[in-house]
């Protein structure tokens, strides 16, 4: 059990912080919109940071499973 890191994609602007901060974990999907595609990929506290640091609030954690 844990909780793993979403990008609500609906409210996403592109800017790229996320990736910057943690790219091990973000990354732009086709449509440049970021996505988590490995919520391993690097600790609760970095994510944590680019969840803070995103302008428009869009990456929230998520109860895993
Ligand atoms: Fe999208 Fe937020 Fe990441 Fe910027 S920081 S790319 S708005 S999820």
């Amino acid at each position: 059990m844990g909780k793993v890191a979403r990008v609500d994609k609906d409210v996403c602007i592109s800017c790229g912080v996320c990736i910057d901060v943690v790219p091990s974990v973000f990354r732009f999907d086709t449509e440049n919109l970021a996505e988590v595609y490995d919520p391993k990929g690097a600790d609760e506290a970095a994510i944590q940071e680019a969840m803070d640091l995103c302008p428009v609030s869009c990456i929230s954690w998520e109860e895993e499973g």
